[in-house]
């Protein structure tokens, strides 16, 4: 008899042993399925094994695995490493990586009772008949003129079999017949259907082109690139956007697959890096595998059994899952805007960073890694300047077209002296006029969070809030509703205030619906388009948007965080910054950090090729040092301003954050629950417990959520920390009035 240690798809820390017959014990590794009974109605759940024994577990009759559908792992033993790896700094539970890797199609199981499909295709070929002359010498001249079709599409020739694969379709279409005669030689077994398994993965078809030859300056950030590499350091690349650090990534992955290794290619959000990918795939062709979230799971599962075979994709380009493939020979990893904070997985469990993980990967693998972005990370400057990374700077663009040239437009100003009225400041308007004068496009970028329209009584002050969330509603004014954006919740507008009963109603707050129709009434003879979760939420329709952009087809795009990424659109000559407001580190203590990218990535896309752009930041704080660090393309000078303020709070890189959230339906219950774990940690740990307090949020579909804070500095051990914490909240939910709390955990929020 063997045992089998197997970790469950379900949330639990803790592996499973169960019995197996020899025969089968025998044919088991590690990264095999097992169909296991699980639970008082022993349920049948797909578990993944990590170990093959014979030590017969004491104290419990042990269940035997019910079925083993794998002849061979579908967990690579680097991907088993990856997953535990991902589980004990995350402090995830085993069952949920596993569910965040695994295709749910390779997951089966009676709770998830879903499978693979394989695809096939019909095609005809001759049958038995074909080759009697009795049965031959019945057809009618309409059902022989049809054979002979076929024999000649196929390149049939009398001694040899079929050569090309023939389907119904086109054969009846090279025929010029009907159905009919079909039927009958079908019938008469003269022809027969066979089926094809295949792919579903669609063939690259467009023109293959090699890598635009580097600049001299270009060519030296290769170099310096791969020297990193050769002193095995993860390398860090700053460059400006649009200085050519794309063009760069595309040699060093040639270089790669040419001497037969595998490379990754890492970007935040797919959906919003379509150039990206299409520049990649006219040089990779069929080489390249984009992994995407509009993957159909049988596609996914078919990406995943390539990728454990003998020819496995050369190039994946993907998000932050895309690490979770198997790699056989993976030999360079490159994360595209590592600064992004889409690389974090922060809604759902394991909560876990790609791009840490990414460089984790590497690591164990042997592979290079190369961090790129114009705006680097806190973390990841910091490390290049202590030279745990190489930091490779890579000056000016590609093309010598100067930096974008920023202008600061007071509003606080132009509203107090009664200059403008609207929202938008007359030097924006003037440039946008320019801009269109002269043939040219405009990107108007409003950053949603805080700026999001609500609706509120004009007499009492009311404001419409979800049921559920502590949040107020945003106002839709096309679809006419109030909505969540927390919950999802959709609301009708009401007839009047619940309040007061008053039935009129004034909308606060500039959302990109609001600035799109000013726009429009501002500028009648210009075509005005808007990108936001809201007029694109499926890749279709944003790459249509962008499309017809791209095509000239209307001048100005209004968006938000949506238009800040990797687009690279010649005609755009100025791009307006709404509200270019510092939230300062009340909210969060990267908000100065993410307001100083968010403003130089959009700023990066005026004027990128033949000309320079201009960019009008508007703010109410012209003075703030994060507004100045933008308007002089002083990256370093942010830096040094941030660097500082971490130092002086001690928040990362000068220490490491763990956030906990205590969630529950009854308030007190949260509070209470709280404090019992914060005390316990304090007592317990050597290092600051923040909190309990209230997040900015603290009711979110109807659970209301307190939050502490963990800071782990100096020299203790950041494993031992974890385990503390996680032991401390399991004992806390063992007492039966704390049984019912959620508690999660966030490790570098
Ligand atoms: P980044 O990735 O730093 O934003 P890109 O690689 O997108 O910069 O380069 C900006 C623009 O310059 C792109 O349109 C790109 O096609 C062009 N470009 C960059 N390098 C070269 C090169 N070596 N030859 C020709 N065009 C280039
Ligand atoms: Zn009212
Ligand atoms: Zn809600």
């Amino acid at each position: 008899m063997y045992y089998v240690d197997v970790i469950l798809p379900l949330p639990l820390r803790t592996l499973f042993t169960y019995g197996v017959a020899d025969n089968i014990g025998r044919k088991l590794t590690a990264g095999c399925r097992a169909l296991v009974p699980f639970g008082k109605k022993d349920k049948g759940y797909t578990a993944i094994v990590v170990s093959v024994h014979n030590r017969k577990p004491a104290g419990y009759q042990v269940k035997n695995i019910l079925d083993c559908p794998d002849e061979k792992p579908v967990f690579t033993p680097l991907q088993m490493e990856l997953l535990s790896w991902i589980s004990s700094y995350y402090m995830a539970p085993l069952g949920d990586v596993v569910k965040c890797m695994l295709p749910s199609l390779l997951r089966g199981g009676d709770d998830n009772p879903a499978q693979y499909k394989p695809k096939y295709v019909q095609f005809l070929r001759l049958a038995g008949n074909a080759f009697s002359q009795t049965s031959l010498s019945g057809l009618t001249a309409k059902q022989l003129a049809l054979l002979d079709c076929y024999k000649e599409l196929s390149g049939y020739n009398a001694n040899g079999v079929e050569m090309a694969q023939i389907s119904k379709k086109a054969l009846l279409e090279r025929a010029l017949c009907s159905d009919v005669p079909l039927n009958a030689l079908l019938e008469r077994q003269i022809l027969e259907y066979y089926r094809v398994q295949v792919g579903r993965i669609p063939e690259y078809n467009g023109e293959l082109m090699s890598p635009k030859e580097l600049s001299v300056a270009q060519n030296r950030a290769k170099e310096s690139i791969e020297e990193a590499f050769r002193a095995r350091k993860v390398c860090l690349l700053h460059g400006a956007t649009a200085s050519g650090k794309t063009e760069i990534y595309i040699h060093l992955i040639k270089n790669v697959i040419q001497s037969g290794g595998q490379a990754l290619f890492m970007l935040p959000e797919i959906a919003l890096t379509i150039q990206i990918m299409k520049r990649l795939q006219v040089v990779f062709g069929d080489d390249m595998i984009v992994y995407h979230s509009a993957m159909s799971q049988n596609e996914r599962v078919e990406v995943w059994n390539r990728q454990l075979g003998n020819n496995p994709y050369k190039v994946v380009v993907g998000p932050r899952s895309a690490l979770m493939l198997p790699y056989s020979n993976l030999k360079l990893v490159v994360v595209d805007e590592e600064h992004d904070s889409s690389y974090k997985q922060s809604d759902s469990s394991p909560r876990y960073n790609g791009r840490d993980c990414a460089v984790w990967l590497a690591k164990k693998c042997g592979a290079d890694v190369l961090l790129g972005s114009a705006t680097p990370c806190i973390e990841s400057y910091y490390n290049a300047l202590s030279g745990k990374y190489s930091l490779v700077e890579l000056e000016g663009r590609y093309s010598n077209i100067e930096p974008p040239r920023v202008e600061v437009a007071d509003m606080y100003q132009l509203h107090r002296k009664k200059i403008i009225k609207g929202y938008f400041a007359p030097v924006l308007l003037l440039e946008i006029q320019k801009a269109l004068e002269s043939g040219r496009q405009a990107i108007i970028f409003q950053n949603r969070r805080g700026y999001t329209p609500v609706l509120m009584c004009k007499d009492c002050g009311w404001t419409a809030e979800c049921d559920n969330c502590s949040t107020t509603l945003t106002y839709h004014k096309s679809e006419s509703k109030l909505s969540c954006h927390y919950c999802s919740g959709s609301y009708p507008i009401p007839q009047c205030c619940p309040k007061c009963g008053s039935g009129s109603f004034t909308v606060k707050g500039l959302g990109t619906e609001r600035i799109q129709e000013q726009l429009e009434q501002l500028f009648p003879n210009a075509g005005v388009a808007r990108l936001d979760l809201d007029s694109a939420n499926t890749v279709a329709q944003y790459n249509a948007v962008l499309h017809s952009f791209h095509e000239r087809e209307f001048q100005i795009l209004v968006g938000t965080q949506m238009v800040t990424k990797g687009l690279d659109f010649d005609g755009v000559s100025v791009v307006g910054i709404m509200q270019g407001q510092n939230l300062g580190a009340k909210v969060d203590f990267r908000a100065s950090e993410r307001a100083y990218q968010l403003m130089v990535q959009v700023a990066g896309r005026a004027g990128r090729k033949d000309r320079r752009g201009t960019v009008v930041l508007q703010t109410t704080q012209p003075d703030d040092p994060i507004v100045q660090h933008v308007v002089n393309n002083d990256y370093k000078g942010f830096y040094r301003q941030i660097i500082q303020e971490r130092k002086d709070l001690s928040y990362p890189p000068f220490c490491r954050l763990v956030e906990i959230l205590v969630k529950h339906r009854n308030a007190g219950t949260a509070t209470s629950g709280a404090n019992r774990l914060a005390d316990k940690l304090r007592t317990g740990l050597g290092c600051n417990v923040l909190g309990p307090e209230l997040p900015a949020i603290d009711r979110i579909g109807m659970l209301n959520i307190r939050r502490i804070l963990v800071k782990i500095e100096g020299t203790l051990s950041v494993s031992g920390v974890k385990e503390f914490v996680c032991n401390s909240a399991d004992s806390l939910q063992e007492q039966p009035y704390y049984a019912g709390l959620q508690i999660v955990f966030n490790v570098d929020p």
